[in-house]
């Protein structure tokens, strides 16, 4: 008899109805009493659909108001020493923590592994307390059981909570914490059991990365002792194959394991062969990382024999929690029906684990027409016509080494480029977005209402880019941009107009905190029927004698931050996006935009795991941006940007993109993120941020001229640009217009300091 569970399900609702009433109590506008209340109602939906389902445990511990790492802070009383609070927080508190207050900042937050979920990180140092702090785990199960379920509680083990953690105080290891950590998680293990839990879920996600023979060898040790509880252990791996791990995890004196057989599918073999009698094996088959229906039959395939061995040994599970998918595609109504048969949110999973689940247990006829239903979805999918377009397949057929190259190397096209802009030293521009107005968004929302006609909402732009460009004209910036007014999101934008994608009106997946995003669906093959940018960047062009950027989203983060089609390589589908984005670059060459921008944010996000894999990924992720930006000619300038990361492991891959221009967020590091570039002796040139967009301060002058003087000490002056750190949609005016009027200014100071110029792009364009 196959048992079946989850490893966590989403936990905003499902009309984002924990975002609303978080939002609500920070406004003041609910007491706590209300959030509490609606938090409520949403796991006893949770636990209901479980049950509802068939599976033999509800999961609890999932939820949490902010982020599952902060509840482990507050749960393992460690809150970062510098809030003063006591061990147990209260619900203002754990938000302080997670927002800052008047005389904190908040918690670093970073994305959780290789989604786009984003974590708070927990702060060490050698004297970092532990003791039980809030209790909120054991009232949910509490909660769980007065409600009549079976509650299996899930934890963060306590080798991931520490490896995710940063030491905060220099030549300690964090690892030397587990002695009095480990004390804490027996605690709550033996208040869980005493509240009759029999098996709790401990995640241990680091198994998926590359560890440390220190980190890798604490596994046995911690396991041990936690085992010494007596309540029932199933360890869950995910994100994954476990590879040099797969051992240790499979020899731990745990009661049962659970692995990734979606990213992990080569190693199940090994897996149970590995695996200990009387073990149990909880088999991840669902995709908890995508949105396509898992083909049941498949797994079934799969797994019957296995199921025969194990008997109730073996569970079914997604692959890892729910959290990054969204809650349930059944209320889609605007999605084409055939695309939308073929798709499957949380509530769609579980319904599918059930299917599985009585599938083993009362064999197929059981559930002939669930299996029938899905087969037939998938078969439509693997040959419907919407998919697979043959023009695409054979332009990436026809792909040779020239497609991504550009026809000159960097140095004949630099002073092609040179001689055509003749651009001051230090040339100042900005990364794309100017404020986006109350004005602004009010005018696209009346549009996509149908409230506003199309030529009202062009005329709203126009006049939005037409002050972006004149104030930048007034400000004196060397190479502006139209100001990105028409985009709401910088992929959506792109993918709305590109063929092969689709949106969902509801999809909304947890990003941090009361945030969700709702990324795209990349579901066929990818095709610019029609130039999407052309008529706007004209449109500013033809408002200024200065060069006007053109500005596009690149490849790998249109990719990275959209559902993408689990029937082809990502590479492939890398690519084909790659061809669109060219095409449009190559339009906006033809209607004479010289300097073109294509941003890839999501660049260093996209590097797999493991390092083993990173060579192959950046291989064909530059090779995409390359594909992508060289259908043009010498003297056309091709810019990129990259934020929120670390460049330096990555930096050869940066320069194998080979843009004419790079700038990145460094403001923030005080420059130290453009160590590496001067180190590498990175080829090209670079705009490193002079100043922090995230936040209004404007700053003056001087720190703008120190930045750019130990810029100018990694970095050759000439090769040299001024701009801020990224976009500045989430700015307003004001603020903006000073900062850049500072920016100039800087850079103005930094000329005049060099020669007016000496050593500048003005002098070797000559
Ligand atoms: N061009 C985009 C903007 O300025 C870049 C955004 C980003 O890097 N995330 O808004
Ligand atoms: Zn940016």
């Amino acid at each position: 008899m196959a048992l079946a569970h989850v490893l966590g399900v989403p936990r905003i609702g499902p009309n984002r109805e924990l975002k609303q009433a978080q939002e609500a109590f920070w406004r003041g506008a609910i007491d706590e009493a209300a959030l509490q209340a609606v938090a409520s109602g949403i796991r006893q939906a949770n636990w209901q659909r479980q049950h509802a389902a068939g599976l033999d445990w509800v999961t609890v511990g999932d939820f949490a108001f902010y982020d599952q790492m902060l509840n482990h802070v507050a749960l393992l009383g460690c809150a970062p020493q510098r809030f003063g609070f006591g061990r147990k927080l209260d619900l203002s508190q754990y938000f302080q923590l997670a927002r800052g207050n008047a005389a904190c900042h908040a918690m670093e937050m970073t994305k959780w592994f290789d989604t786009n979920y984003h974590y708070l990180v927990p702060e060490l140092k050698p004297d970092t307390p532990f003791a039980l702090g809030a209790e909120w785990l054991f009232d949910e199960v509490a909660e769980a059981q007065t409600a009549g379920f079976k509650p299996k509680p899930v934890l963060i083990g306590p080798l991931s909570f520490l490896y995710l953690a940063k030491e905060k105080t220099p030549g300690f290891n964090r690892l030397d914490l587990l002695e009095r950590l480990l004390p804490v998680y027996a605690q709550i293990l033996a208040r869980l059991k005493a509240m009759g839990v029999e098996w709790v879920q401990i995640d241990e996600p680091i198994l998926a990365l590359d560890l440390s023979a220190e980190w890798r060898s604490a596994f046995e040790r911690v396991y041990h002792s936690l085992n010494a509880a007596g309540v029932k252990l199933l360890l869950a791996s995910y994100f994954g194959p476990l590879r040099e791990n797969l051992l240790v995890a499979l020899k731990l004196p745990v009661a049962g394991i659970h692995v990734d057989c979606v990213r992990g599918a080569d190693e199940l073999a090994q897996v149970i062969d590995w695996l200990p009698a009387t073990r149990v094996l909880s088999v991840g088959v669902i995709d908890g990382r995508n949105i396509w229906k898992t083909d049941l039959a498949a797994v079934l395939d799969r797994f019957e024999g296995l199921h025969a061995r194990l008997g109730d040994r073996l569970w079914l599970a997604p692959s890892c929690s729910l959290l990054h998918v969204p809650v349930s595609l059944a209320h889609e109504n605007r999605l084409d029906p055939e695309l939308k048969n073929w798709l499957a949110g949380a509530d769609e999973k579980i319904a599918a684990l059930s299917t599985l689940k009585t599938a083993f247990n009362a064999g197929r006829p059981s559930v002939a027409a669930a299996l029938a239903d899905n087969a037939a979805a998938l078969a439509a999918r693997r040959h419907s016509s919407r998919v697979h377009d043959a023009a695409v397949a054979e332009r990436l057929h026809a792909l040779t080494a020239t497609h991504d190259t550009r026809n000159s190397g960097f140095a004949v096209r630099q002073a092609a480029q040179r001689a055509r802009f003749r651009l001051p030293a230090f040339p100042t521009t900005t990364i794309g977005s100017f404020p986006q107005t109350a004005d602004i968004r009010s005018a696209r929302a009346r549009f996509k209402q149908g409230e506003l006609s199309e030529a009202d909402y062009t005329a709203a732009m126009q006049q939005a880019i037409r002050f972006a460009v004149e104030r930048q004209d007034a400000l004196g910036l060397d190479v502006l941009v139209h100001g990105e007014a028409e985009r709401n999101d910088m992929v959506e934008y792109f993918g709305e107009q590109l063929a092969g994608f689709a949106f969902s009106q509801n999809g909304w997946v947890q990003s941090y905190g009361s945030r969700c995003v709702k990324p795209p669906i990349i579901y066929g093959d990818v095709s610019r029927p029609h130039a999407m940018t052309v008529a706007w960047t004209r449109y500013a062009q033809s408002l200024t004698g200065k060069p006007m950027k053109g500005m596009l989203t690149g490849p790998v983060t249109i990719l990275q931050w959209s559902f993408v089609r689990d029937d082809q390589p990502r590479a492939t589908t890398a690519l084909q996006i790659a061809l669109a984005i060219r095409d449009e670059v190559v339009d906006l060459e033809t209607a004479g935009i010289g300097i073109i921008q294509i941003d890839e944010p999501a660049y260093r996000e996209g590097l797999p795991l493991r390092q083993a894999d990173w060579a192959h990924y950046l291989d064909w992720a530059s090779r995409a941006f390359r594909i992508s930006a060289s259908g043009v000619a010498d003297a056309t300038q091709i810019h990129t940007h990259m934020c929120y990361s670390e460049f330096n492991d990555i930096l050869p891959a940066i320069a194998a993109m080979d843009a004419d221009v790079i700038t990145i967020e460094t403001s923030r590091s005080d420059m130290e993120l453009l160590r590496g570039f001067g180190a590498f002796h990175y080829p090209n040139e670079i705009g490193p941020g002079v100043y922090d967009i995230h936040s209004p301060r404007v700053p003056p002058v001087s720190e703008m001229t120190r930045l750019l003087e130990k810029a100018a000490r990694v970095i050759a002056p000439e090769n040299l640009w001024v701009n801020p750190d990224c976009g500045l949609k989430t700015r307003g005016w004001p603020e903006t217009e000073a900062a850049l009027e500072n920016m100039v200014a800087a850079a103005r100071a930094l000329r005049q300091r060099n020669g007016n110029g000496g050593g500048g792009q003005a002098v070797i364009a000559v």
